[in-house]
This record gives C-alpha cells, sequence and structure tokens, in this order.
C-alpha cells in the first residue's frame, strides 16, 4: 500500500512544528523529516507523529562517524519506518558502518543526479546490485529509496527506471515523487510540468509492491496541489 507523506523543507518559511501542524490538517499518511538545515539536537522538545521517515543530510555517508552517531542515536531513539541516504556518498566502509548502527529502521539508499558513485565507480542500478550483494554477505539488509525528478534529471526515463529497478530486484520502501524540466533538479510538484513524468503509471506499478512503500511529496511548495493530484490518480 503506498502512503503518502510531506517532506520538511528549509525552502518554505515554516518551522518544523508548523510543518507538522500542516501535515496534520491535511490527514497525511506519515512525515518525512529532512536534516537539511537543522540537526537532531535542534529537535529534542518537537513531537514527531507515529509514523514517519527520516532523510539524512547530503553527504551524509562522508561525515566524520562521531557526528553520523548523533543522527544514528536519533533514528535508534525516535523509530523512523525508513531512513534515507544518498547512494553517491558511499563506500563500503561508510556503507556497513550505517548498516550495522541504524536498528529497526530501514536504510533506504536513493538516486541522485549525476547518476555517479565515484568510489564505486558505478550508476545507481550497479550499485545497489554491488551493495545488496555486499551487505547481504554481512548479513545485513540494505533497501532503496525511488527518486523519480533525480531519475528524470540523470536521463532516465522514470517509469521504465522503476520497472528496471524491480526487475533487479532492488526492493523500495521509500519514493520521493517531483518532477522537474529534465535539466534541472527543480523540484516541481507533480501534475505542475508540461508532458511531465508518468506519475499513473509510477503509481501502478508502486501498487504492485507488495508491501508498505512510504511516498514522500518531495517539492519546496504546493505539496497540498500534489497531494490531492496524486490522489486523483
Ligand atoms: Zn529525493
Amino acid at each position: 500500500m503506498i502512503k503518502f507523506g510531506f517532506q520538511s523543507s528549509k525552502y518554505n518559511n515554516l518551522t518544523l512544528e508548523q510543518e507538522l501542524q500542516f501535515s496534520d490538517n491535511n490527514k497525511i499518511d506519515f512525515f518525512d523529516v529532512f536534516f537539511d538545515d537543522y540537526h537532531p539536537d535542534d529537535i529534542k522538545n518537537v513531537s514527531l507523529p507515529e509514523t514517519f521517515t527520516v532523510h539524512l543530510p547530503g553527504g551524509f555517508a562522508k561525515f566524520p562517524q562521531s557526528e553520523q552517531l548523533k543522527y544514528i542515536d536519533f533514528i535508534n531513539r525516535c523509530g523512523p519506518k525508513t531512513v534515507t541516504s544518498h547512494f553517491c556518498d558511499f563506500s563500503f566502509e561508510s556503507l556497513e558502518f550505517l548498516c550495522r548502527n541504524v536498528n529497526n529502521s530501514r536504510l533506504c539508499i536513493e538516486n541522485t543526479p549525476p547518476d555517479w558513485n565515484e568510489t564505486f565507480s558505478k550508476n545507481y542500478l550497479d550499485f545497489m546490485k554491488a551493495a545488496n550483494e555486499f551487505t547481504s554477505q554481512k548479513g545485513l539488509k540494505i533497501y532503496a529509496t525511488f527518486d523519480t525528478g533525480h531519475a528524470k534529471v540523470a536521463g532516465h526515463e522514470p517509469v521504465s527506471y522503476l520497472k528496471q529497478l524491480i526487475e533487479n530486484d532492488i526492493d523500495i520502501f521509500t519514493v520521493h515523487l517531483h518532477d522537474n524540466d529534465g535539466i534541472q533538479d527543480s523540484h516541481r510538484p507533480a501534475g505542475s510540468v508540461y508532458n511531465g513524468i508518468n506519475f499513473a503509471a509510477i503509481l501502478e506499478i508502486l501498487n504492485s509492491i507488495n508491501h508498505d512503500i512510504y511516498a514522500v511529496i518531495e517539492h519546496w511548495n504546493n505539496n497540498y496541489n500534489a497531494l490531492e493530484y496524486l490522489k486523483s490518480l
């Protein structure tokens, strides 16, 4: 089942409390805490909804381990359903470190533009295949965050790319829904781009996956319009 969620954003001038209230008012299924301009220490006194997910900051896998542990402590204490981190920053060592330390939340690795991980010398699909093999050898498990807009701006056709990921046993638990012009990762609302991503086809494919999918409406404005649009498909 697809669950729809809003995400905290540094671009909308709302506090995290205001964003949570906005989500609550719109009867959203879950909330995604994106640590893009604040730190776990900043939200000690914020009560989070029962169902929430976490998006780690860009470059997280390259942070010193002592800094990563501050986020991991928050994750292990508060229990988000999924934890997303960008694939481009990982080495084998940082992947194993995060996998071993995140307990009870699914670690989801996200596709990003450009479609390349320097350390692995691989694109996202090949990275995920190698990372799945590496972690399973160690008795660990990773999952995927599929970002529609990132797939498009990296030169993929998002619907066929999503099918390709699934055919290669990439287990998707989190999805980021947004669109762009194919040139800039501008996080435009679903349904707002002329000849945009076929979100109806994306949702149909996601609906065929037999576990919950946490679909984050990942734009910087008009979240409510996108939610209405996606629910109407
Ligand atoms: Zn994303």
